[in-house]
């Protein structure tokens, strides 16, 4: 065992076990040395409860029966790993706060009402959440900073381009809002104020300083995302693709890890992987 590895492996329920993340978080954290599968959750009148999680994930059995007793669950882990809808994600935060647990939030789509609730739950909890968890996207969400800061609006119109599989319900993607909210950070303007996220009809010239966004859904898509930063005679493209849904499981994992025995508060995924100024 490695100097690194805790002797005991954090125990981590996983919400949403039934689903495309949620089972593909159960199958990770079974390959994860130091991480250990105790308790999966799915809403009431799930045909998954009562089965077992690692059935549902395709590992074979591992003696985790799925519930829908989410505070039963919470009071018995470290961390719990949340990719459901913004709803759900909501009461999670709250029985995460009571069960004083890491909860690691993957959810897409929170109103900025939901975000607030979320908010007041991580003073009691160490909630790390980001719209995208994959190291790819969080380093290019610095890069798009970068080179938002040094390409001025004057100059150059950035757009922001997602396409995903065809039962995404959220538009645009929570990874085109966060690169959208690194070009605003870079120009040093509210994203909220700025951004253009539907164009149609008669919509007369573009805004200089816009940041708008272009959405397309179909297939199986797992997640593309390009940021163009249109200029006067050139183009720049900084792009992201990604092709299977583990390198999100991955980061919720090691963020989880990261957030044992932290302060409670609310923390993104540029904390845990360093990549903060
Ligand atoms: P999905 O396949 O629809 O899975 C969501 C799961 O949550 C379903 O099994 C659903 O059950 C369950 N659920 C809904 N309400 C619940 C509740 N109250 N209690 C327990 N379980 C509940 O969706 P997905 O593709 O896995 O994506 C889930 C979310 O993660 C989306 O918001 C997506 O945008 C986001 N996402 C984020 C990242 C990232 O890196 N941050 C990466 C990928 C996806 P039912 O189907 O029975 O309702």
């Amino acid at each position: 065992m490695s100097a690194e590895q805790p002797a005991t492996p954090m125990k981590l329920a996983v919400v949403g076990a039934g689903g495309r993340m949620g089972q593909t978080l159960i199958r990770l954290i079974n390959e994860t040395p130091g991480a250990v599968l105790a308790g999966a959750v799915e809403r009431a009148g799930s045909p998954h409860i009562g089965r077992d999680a690692g059935e549902i994930a395709g590992v074979g059995t591992l003696g985790v029966e799925v519930t829908d007793d989410a505070l039963g669950v919470f009071v018995g882990v470290e961390a719990v790993l949340d990719f459901t809808t913004p709803g759900a994600t909501v009461e999670f935060s709250e029985l995460a706060a009571q069960a004083r647990i890491v909860h690691v939030i993957g959810t897409t789509g929170c109103s900025a009402e939901d975000d607030a609730k979320i908010h007041a739950a991580a003073r009691h909890a160490v909630v790390i959440k980001s719209g995208n968890m994959s190291l790819g996207v969080n380093l290019l969400s610095v890069l798009v900073k970068q080179a938002a800061k040094a390409l001025g609006s004057d100059d150059f119109d950035i757009e922001i381009l997602e396409m995903h599989h065809k039962h995404k319900v959220d538009a645009p993607s929570g990874t085109a809002l966060l690169l959208g909210e690194a070009a605003a950070d870079g120009r040093d303007i509210g994203l909220g104020q700025h951004s253009v996220r539907v164009r149609d009809g008669h919509t007369g010239p573009r805004e200089a300083g816009a940041i708008g966004f272009a959405t397309l859904r179909g297939g199986s898509v797992v997640g593309d995302h390009s940021v163009i930063l249109a200029g006067p005679g050139e183009r720049i493209t900084l792009s992201h693709h990604a092709e299977d849904r583990s390198i999100f499981a991955r980061g919720a994992i090691k963020a989880a890890l990261w957030g044992k025995g932290r302060k409670p508060g609310l923390y993104s995924m540029l904390d845990v992987l360093g990549l903060n100024p």
